[in-house]
């Protein structure tokens, strides 16, 4: 077989890019939204305010009525009406006049200006005294927050708890959002058992498929698990049948130089491959290409290669078939300072995992001690990726980028 050169990162992200298909849409209610992401531009139902409204308890009266008012001489005005939020005061506010007001509520015809209630004495007589003026500035203006027809959300925008928010407060019950993606998980190796079973000697619990499955869902796919083949090319022909009609389908193992490698076996020999190799670390022998028309994303079975692969490469398709427009992890960078020395490698673009802190310089990486790509505890103590330009060593106090992993692991 002929192995083509590998492909830096980037190009291998640009052609899983190009392939994502376009899902199509579907409405979700706002409750079930969250991670979704938006199918087309959301506008205001409404303005926000709808009214000019009070942002205090107290009082609402004309500014000019108050001028001067303290503690020592208060401004005396003549209580005429209460406006409670939702029930607004009917009449208008006249010349030394004033209306109780609450939070939320109308600002009444006349007044300009609030005072609050903490500045107020109530008398007898319905009078009040206010010991401050009233300022303009506690008036909430109508449509400050949102005016009706306005886009406030974006088509290709992931919905979290404040996008959601704020969906609401523009009048949607339901919003439009990208079809999930449907993405089989076929784990593979002679040597991988579920875990919850003993272990024979040789024997691996197939973490990957836990860390997938995760990973996938938090990318917003919809995730099938395939029953796991061992290292045998007929029974991984017949678990392909049933991978059925999704957008992609994910390998775990078999994509090495080991003569059992039987994932890259089947693509070069029955498929169309588009790349294997890619020049990072961890995560080298990546493979991608097609079966039929069925996208096949083959990743390394070392538990780390298998997740960086998958971030790397399986986001960046997963990300523009939702059309999310904020970048995919790999893209997704914070310049830091590194803390500890970052060995590159020749030919290969570094990712190692780093740990994160905050010193007087901003963001401070530590590598991890191990980067060993099958020590899968090295990835669940990470805070991030950091990237160290192949052939390069970063010395300690030198400028390293890193990509934060948090927000891409739930
Ligand atoms: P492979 O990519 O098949 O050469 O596997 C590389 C390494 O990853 C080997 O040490 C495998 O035992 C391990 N490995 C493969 N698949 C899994 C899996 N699903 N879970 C955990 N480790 C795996
Ligand atoms: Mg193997």
């Amino acid at each position: 077989m002929d192995a083509p050169r590998a492909l830096a990162p980037l190009d291998a992200l640009g052609i899983l890019q190009q392939d994502a298909p376009n899902l199509g849409s579907e409405r979700v209610e706002l409750v079930d939204a969250l991670g979704r992401v938006l199918a087309d531009d959301l506008a205001s139902l409404c303005d926000h305010p709808g009214v000019d409204n009070s942002a205090l308890d107290g009082y609402a009266c004309r500014v000019a009525d108050t001028a001067g008012a303290r503690e020592a001489a208060p401004a005396r005005l003549r209580l005429v009406g209460e406006a409670p939020a939702g029930r607004p005061y009917a009449g208008r506010v006249g010349p030394g006049e004033a209306v109780r007001i609450f939070t939320g509520a109308a600002v009444p015809d006349g007044a300009d200006g609030i005072v609050p209630v903490e500045a107020s004495r109530e008398r007898e007589g319905g009078r009040v005294e206010l010991l401050q003026p009233a300022r303009a500035a506690d008036v909430r203006r109508r449509a400050q927050d949102l005016a009706d027809g306005q886009v406030y959300l974006h088509r290709g925008r992931r919905l979290d708890a404040a996008a959601i928010g704020l969906a609401g407060g523009m009048g949607h019950a339901s919003v439009p959002v990208a079809r999930r993606p449907r993405v089989a998980l076929l784990t593979t190796g002679d040597e991988v058992v579920d875990p919850g079973r003993p272990l024979q000697p040789g024997q691996v619990y197939d973490s990957n498929a836990a860390s997938l499955m995760a990973l996938g869902q938090a990318a917003g796919a919809a995730m099938l698990l395939l029953p796991r083949v061992g290292d045998d090319a007929a029974a991984l022909d017949r678990a392909l049948e049933q991978a059925g009609s999704v957008d992609l389908l994910l390998t775990s193992g078999g994509v090495s130089m080991g003569r059992y490698d039987r994932v890259r076996d089947l693509l070069f020999g029955q498929g169309a491959v588009r790349f294997w190799k890619v020049a990072m670390k961890p995560g080298g022998p990546a493979l991608y290409g097609r079966l039929g028309e069925l996208p096949v994303l083959g990743l390394p079975g070392n538990p780390v290669s298998s997740m960086v692969v998958f971030l790397v490469l399986a986001r960046a398709f997963l990300d523009a078939a939702l059309g999310r427009t904020d970048p995919p992890p790999y893209l997704d960078r914070r310049p830091a300072r590194a803390g500890t020395p970052f060995r590159g490698a020749a030919l290969k673009e570094g990712l190692p995992r780093a740990r994160l802190t905050y010193g007087e310089q901003g963001l401070v990486a530590a590598a991890l001690t191990n980067q060993s790509s099958g020590v899968l505890r090295s990835m669940s103590e990470a805070d991030a990726l950091a990237v160290v330009p192949a052939g390069r060593d970063i010395a300690p106090g030198e400028a390293i980028d890193v990509i934060p992993l948090a927000g891409h692991l739930r």
